[in-house]
Parts: C-alpha cells; sequence; structure tokens
C-alpha cells in the first residue's frame, strides 16, 4: 500500500502597500493640512516644496526642510488633517483589486509613514481585511528606513522574498530594496520611479496582471 504525501503547501505571499497616493488620493487633504500649517505659523514653504518628501514621517520632512522643533507644526497638521479627511479619495478599482488577492492566497499590509490613528481612519473606509498596519508610531524607523517593511513581514510570517511593495515615492522604493522585498511602483500615485528601474502598475488592476494572473480572473469584473 503506498501513502499519498499530503501536498506541500505553498508559502504565503504578501502584499504590502503604502496609503497616501496608492491606496487613496489624499493629496487635497495634505495640501489644505500643509497651508493651515503656513497660516498658523507664518511659514514660507510652498506645497511643491513640501510635497517632494511625501512618504517620509512629519518630523523627518520638517528636519529636511530646516526644521527642528516641529511638534508644534504637527499638532496642527494633524488636526487640519482630521478636519479634511474626507476630501481623500479611493482610487478606482482599489478595493475589488484587494479583495481579489486575499480570494487568491495574498496576506495584505499596509506600510504607511501615516500616524496611526489618522492611517485607521482612512484604511476602515475601504473594509478591506489588512492583516497588519505599520506606522513608525508602532516601532522602527520610519522610511526610505526598512523597519517597518520588515516588522510588517513578521506580523504576516512572510518571507521577503514572498512580498511586494506597492509604493509611489522612491523612499518607499528605497525602504522595499533595504528590506530585500521587490518593489512595484505605482504609476497612479505622486512620484517617480528610481533606479534601478523598478516594474511600473498602471493601475491597481494592473497589479492583478502583474502579481497573481489567476483563473478567478476570469469572468469576474476585474
Ligand atoms: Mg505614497
Amino acid at each position: 500500500m503506498t501513502t499519498m504525501l499530503p501536498p506541500s503547501p505553498l508559502p504565503p505571499k504578501a502584499l504590502l502597500l503604502d496609503l497616501d497616493g496608492v491606496l487613496l488620493d489624499t493629496r487635497p487633504v495634505i495640501e489644505r493640512a500643509w497651508q493651515q500649517v503656513l497660516n498658523e505659523h507664518g511659514l514660507d514653504v510652498p506645497f511643491e516644496e513640501y510635497e517632494r518628501h511625501l512618504g517620509r514621517p512629519f518630523a523627518d520632512i520638517m528636519e529636511l526642510l530646516g526644521f527642528t522643533e516641529s511638534e508644534q507644526f504637527h499638532r496642527t497638521y494633524d488636526e487640519a488633517s482630521i478636519a479634511a479627511s474626507h476630501l481623500a479619495r479611493e482610487f478606482d478599482g482599489t478595493v475589488e483589486v484587494l479583495h481579489a488577492f486575499v480570494a487568491a492566497g495574498w496576506r495584505l499590509g499596509i506600510v504607511t509613514s501615516k500616524p496611526l490613528d489618522r492611517a485607521s481612519s482612512l484604511l476602515a473606509r475601504l473594509g478591506c481585511p489588512f492583516s497588519t498596519v505599520r506606522t513608525p508610531n508602532s516601532g522602527g524607523r520610519g522610511k526610505p528606513a526598512p523597519d517597518t517593511v520588515l516588522l510588517a513581514l513578521t506580523d504576516l510570517g512572510v518571507d521577503p522574498a514572498d512580498a511586494v511593495y506597492v509604493g509611489d515615492m522612491t523612499v518607499d522604493q528605497e525602504a522595499a530594496r533595504r528590506a530585500g522585498v521587490p518593489y512595484l511602483h505605482a504609476g497612479w500615485g505622486y512620484g517617480c520611479p528610481g533606479a534601478p528601474s523598478p516594474v511600473v502598475a498602471e493601475s491597481p488592476k494592473n497589479l492583478l496582471s502583474l502579481l497573481a494572473p489567476g483563473p478567478f480572473l476570469e469572468g469576474s469584473l476585474l
């Protein structure tokens, strides 16, 4: 009598995603919050200057702009962001695509520089089963350091090689590289990819065809 060995399970895969400019179009929120900081504190830093550093934690951006004492600015920025959060919009197809990844057995994680409370309330709107949300609040250095990417993988129990990080700024690309995670650039986001040239997805739906082509696509709305 022969004994059938059970099939060896495939290692779990993880789709790690940045939030701003990848899942949600938060640029109007960011712009309004920065304007409030300028108004309240009398600064003269155009939004374009601030925007160049998107993807990093707020305090790190302030340091790059030459402000070492930025706690008051941060408070203003947080309050204004919450007040303007209704201006955030999900990118077309995001929710359907994320559900399709989950149906294909992928685990979802968020790696963002946004504070956890603001990130959570925005993510809750999407109604997707994110298994982890990592921000610098919950430990580690912010992007472009690899810490939050690695912590998300630890949460998910997934090897770096079995994960993909989808981001839209060069700090995302650098964080992924330093974590040993393949990077995919969201072409619908706010920044241009850096070097070496990564694979660019043109739309959220394009993520599926690039990463998880499968029979579940047939006959689906995707
Ligand atoms: Mg982003």
